[in-house]
C-alpha cells in the first residue's frame, strides 16, 4: 500500500507558476545565484529544510496560549518540560537558533588553541569553533567516501581515528567531541546507536566532553529503528531518549526537528558550564526562560517536538525521500546512497562529465533545475567547498560535485516530488546541453551566499 502523509491540508499557500522566459530573466538578474532569487520566483523550493516546515493545527492552538511574561512564562515551562523528559539534561536553555546555541555553549567550553572533533562539523558549528580561535577537525567514517554503497550508517564517526587523536600527542588539546545526528555535512547520513555509545565511552575514558548536535534527532532515531539490529521494536522516542542520555551536553537547532520557523536549545549536565552559559545567554540572547524566543514560539516548539517523533509522520517522510530518490535514479540521476530523510544529494559530477570541476557542475545542475522547472536548490561541491585563486579560478576541487535537494517537513506532496523527478529526467536526457559557470564576483568568506556567476558554453 502507498505510505501516505498522515495529515490533510487545511490552509494552503499558492505556489508561483512561471514561464521559461520569466526564469531566465530572474536567474540572470540574480547573478545565477539561487540565494538572490525572490521566493515568488520559485515554484518548488528545496533550498533548505530549516524553518520551512508546515506547522499543525495543534501547534497553532498551542501558540495561541503563548505566555509573553518576561520571566518564568508558562510557555517556557511547557517547552522545558518536553525537552527535560526527552533529553534528561538538568540544565536546558532556549536560544533563537542553532548557531546562537553553539556560540554560547562553545564559548563556555573552549580556550583558544584547542581542537574539536566531529563526524562532520556543520558549517556554522565549524565557524563558531574557528571564531574562538580553535581548530575544527572532521573524522568521518571510511564508508562515507563511497557514495554508492548501501552501508546503513555512513554518518558515523571514525572510532579508530577518534581514539588515536584522544590518546595521541594532541589528546590534551581536544576541547570536546561533537556528534552531528543526522550528519548534515556528510550527505545527511545517520549515525548508529552503537557508534554514539562507543564514541561516548572513548570520550569518557579521556575525560573529554561528548556533545550532540541534535538538529535532526528524530530523523536519526527513525533511521536507527529501520537500519540498526536490535532497534526494530524500539520507538523513535525511546531511541532519541537513549541517545541524549549518552551525551554530556547538546545543541540543537529546532528549525529542523522542532518543525517551527525559529528556535533552538542548549543543554548540559555540568552546573558550572550551565552557569557560564546562562551569563552569555542573558547578555546576548535573553533571560534564561526565553533566550531570544517569544512565548508563542516556545509553545509552538513544545508541540512540534512531540509531533516530530510520531512514527506515522517519520515513516511517511522517509518514504517520500526514498520515493524521490528512486524516481531520480530511474531518470538516470544518481543519488547518494542509501537515501536519508531531510535531503537527497544528486551526483552532478557523474551526470555532467563534460563540465570540469572548475566550471562547477553542481552549480550548473542547480541552475538547470531552476531554468527547467523553477526548482530551487544549492550545490555542495567545488563552489561551496573548493579553494579559488585571486581570479576566482578553482585551485583545489571538492571531493564530490553534489546538489542538495532539501525536503521541507509536511510541505510538498507526492505530485510535487514527481514534478521534480520529471524535471530531472528532462535534464538527464540531454546533459551535454547544460553549460558550466564562471564566477565573476564574490566575497572572501561565505562565498556561496554572495557570489555572482555567469554561464560558459561547454
Ligand atoms: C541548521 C543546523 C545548525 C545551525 O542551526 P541554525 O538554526 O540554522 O542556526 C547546526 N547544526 C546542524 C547540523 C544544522 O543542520
Amino acid at each position: 500500500m502507498t505510505i501516505m502523509e498522515p495529515y490533510r491540508i487545511k490552509v494552503v499557500e499558492p505556489i508561483p507558476l512561471t514561464t521559461r522566459e520569466d526564469r531566465e530573466r530572474s536567474l540572470s538578474r540574480a547573478g545565477y545565484n539561487a540565494f538572490n532569487l525572490r521566493a515568488d520566483e520559485v515554484t518548488i523550493d528545496l533550498m533548505s529544510d530549516s524553518g520551512t516546515g508546515a506547522v499543525s493545527t495543534a501547534q497553532e492552538a498551542a501558540a495561541s496560549m503563548g505566555d509573553e511574561s518576561y520571566a518564568g512564562a508558562r510557555s517556557f515551562y511547557r517547552f522545558h518540560g518536553v525537552l527535560s523528559e526527552l533529553t534528561g539534561f538538568p540544565h536546558i536553555f532556549p536560544a533563537h537558533q542553532g548557531r546562537a546555541a553553539e556560540r554560547i555553549l562553545f564559548g563556555a567550553l573552549l580556550e583558544p588553541g584547542q581542537i574539536t572533533l566531529s563526524n562532520t562539523h556543520f558549517d556554522t558549528t565549524r565557524a563558531n569553533v574557528e571564531l574562538l580561535r580553535c581548530e575544527a577537525r572532521d573524522l568521518p567514517c571510511p564508508e562515507a567516501a563511497d557514495l554508492d554503497s548501501q552501508a546503513p550508517f555512513k554518518g558515523n564517526i571514525d572510532l579508530r581515528a577518534l581514539e588515536q587523536t584522544l590518546t595521541g600527542p594532541e589528546g590534551d588539546r581536544v576541547g570536546f567531541v561533537i556528534m552531528t545526528i543526522t550528519n548534515n555535512g556528510g550527505a545527511g547520513q545517520p549515525v548508529s546507536m552503537a557508534n554514539i555509545e562507543a564514541a561516548a565511552a572513548i570520550c569518557r575514558r579521556s575525560g573529554v566532553p561528548f556533545l550532540l548536535d541534535a538538529a535532526r534527532f528524530a530523523e536519526n532515531a527513525w533511521l536507527v529503528t529501520q537500519r540498526e539490529p536490535g532497534y526494530a521494536d524500539v520507538s523513535p522516542t525511546e531511541v532519541a531518549k537513549r541517545a541524549f542520555r549518552l551525551a554530556d551536553g547538546c545543541v540543537a537547532s529546532l528549525k529542523k526537528d522542532g518543525i517551527a520557523p525559529m528556535g533552538a536549545f542548549l543543554a548540559m549536565h555540568d552546573p558550572e558550564v550551565a552557569s557560564r552559559c546562562e551569563l552569555i545567554l542573558t547578555a546576548t540572547e535573553g533571560f534564561r526562560t526565553y533566550g531570544g524566543l517569544a512565548g508563542h514560539e516556545l509553545d509552538r516548539l513544545a508541540q512540534g517536538l512531540r509531533e516530530v517523533l510520531e512514527p506515522d509522520y517519520l515513516r511517511s517522510r522517509a518514504a517520500a525521500a526514498a520515493h524521490l530518490a528512486r524516481l531520480a535514479n530511474e531518470a538516470g540521476v544518481d543519488v547518494v546512497q542509501p537515501p536519508g530523510i531531510h535531503a537527497l544529494y544528486l551526483n552532478a559530477g557523474r551526470l555532467l562529465p563534460h563540465i570540469p570541476p572548475g566550471r562547477f557542475p553542481g552549480h550548473a545542475l542547480a541552475c538547470q533545475l531552476y531554468l527547467e522547472g523553477g526548482i530551487r536548490c544549492v550545490e555542495l561541491g567545488s563552489l561551496y567547498l573548493g579553494t579559488l585563486d585571486d581570479d576566482y579560478e578553482l585551485v583545489t576541487p571538492a571531493p564530490y560535485e553534489l546538489v542538495r535537494l532539501a525536503l521541507p517537513r509536511r510541505v510538498y506532496t507526492q505530485s510535487h516530488y514527481e514534478y521534480v523527478a520529471e524535471t530531472l529526467a528532462a535534464i538527464a536526457k540531454r546533459p551535454e546541453s547544460v553549460p558550466g559557470y564562471r564566477m565573476v564576483e564574490t566575497t572572501p568568506i561565505l562565498r556561496h551566499f554572495n557570489s555572482r556567476m555567469e554561464p560558459v558554453p561547454m
